[in-house]
């Protein structure tokens, strides 16, 4: 220990994406950050919509920026931020990566609120999506779609595609059921559940173990309907963890 004054114990160093931004009175912006040691952090960014602020374009959102900042009791503040690696030029330049890239930022940003724990994960998962995206290795809709399996994965609900997601009972099976995880048995099945083309499963089985060339060689047929299911699950989860909020929020 080096006796550190108490400034330098409020101020730490990290590496962070920008997930969101929002206008804060006349100059200032509040910048949702996930970073990847210290979580979701939500910092002032002072001056940043000045032309001549010294954070220049390097808090947008889908930056990557090595920032330091000072603790607060609400909110922290960034003083600092140096620029690592451009994605966000290269996504913010081609609409449907925007596109994918808000739906990215915005899962994120709702799976680290709460769960602390899996925040560094989420965070070199989202980087590497982000620079997939950049680079356009893939079609912009399938990186969107690995992420997500990924990233609620990550979360603690990996689907499955092949065997029975309620009963393991071995794969591959023809229904869909994002309640009970993915593919389910004929046995498992609850009433109504889709029924996904055989080649829409090796879809979303390949889009969750990053298999690139089964993903991009599928047809655009298969591509709608994984989205669609893609979709479901996430939704299914996301809204399980709005209502688990609300009931934090209550006790
Ligand atoms: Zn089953």
């Amino acid at each position: 220990m080096s006796g550190s004054s108490s400034f330098a114990a409020r101020t730490y160093r990290d590496d962070a994406v920008v997930l969101r931004t929002h206008k804060l009175g006349e100059a200032d912006r509040i910048i949702t950050l996930l970073t990847r040691e210290h979580g979701q952090v939500r910092a002032v960014a002072k001056g940043v919509r000045r032309t001549s602020s010294k954070f220049g374009g390097r808090l947008e959102p889908f930056m990557v920026a090595d920032l330091q900042l000072i603790s607060g009791r609400t909110l922290d503040i960034i003083s600092q931020a140096v620029s690592k690696g451009s994605y966000g030029q290269q996504i913010a330049a081609h609409y449907d990566r925007y596109t994918v890239a808000t739906a990215m930022a915005e899962t994120a940003e709702r799976l680290t609120d709460s769960d602390q724990e899996s925040a560094g994960a989420q965070y070199r998962l989202l980087i590497g999506a982000f620079s997939a995206l950049a680079r356009g290795e893939h079609a912009a809709e399938l990186i969107l779609d690995s992420y997500l399996l990924r990233a609620l994965s990550t979360a603690g609900w990996a689907p499955s595609f092949t065997d029975c997601a309620r009963c393991g009972n071995p794969g591959p099976h023809s229904a869909f059921s994002a309640a009970l995880g993915g593919a389910v048995c004929h046995d498992c099945r609850p009433p109504g559940s889709p029924s996904p083309a055989a080649q829409t499963m090796v879809l979303l089985a390949a889009l969750l173990t990053g298999d690139w060339p089964v993903a991009d060689a599928s047809d655009p047929a298969n591509r709608r309907e994984a989205a669609g299911l893609v979709a479901s699950y996430v939704q299914w989860h996301l809204e399980r963890v709005v209502r688990s909020f609300r009931l934090v929020e209550r006790l």
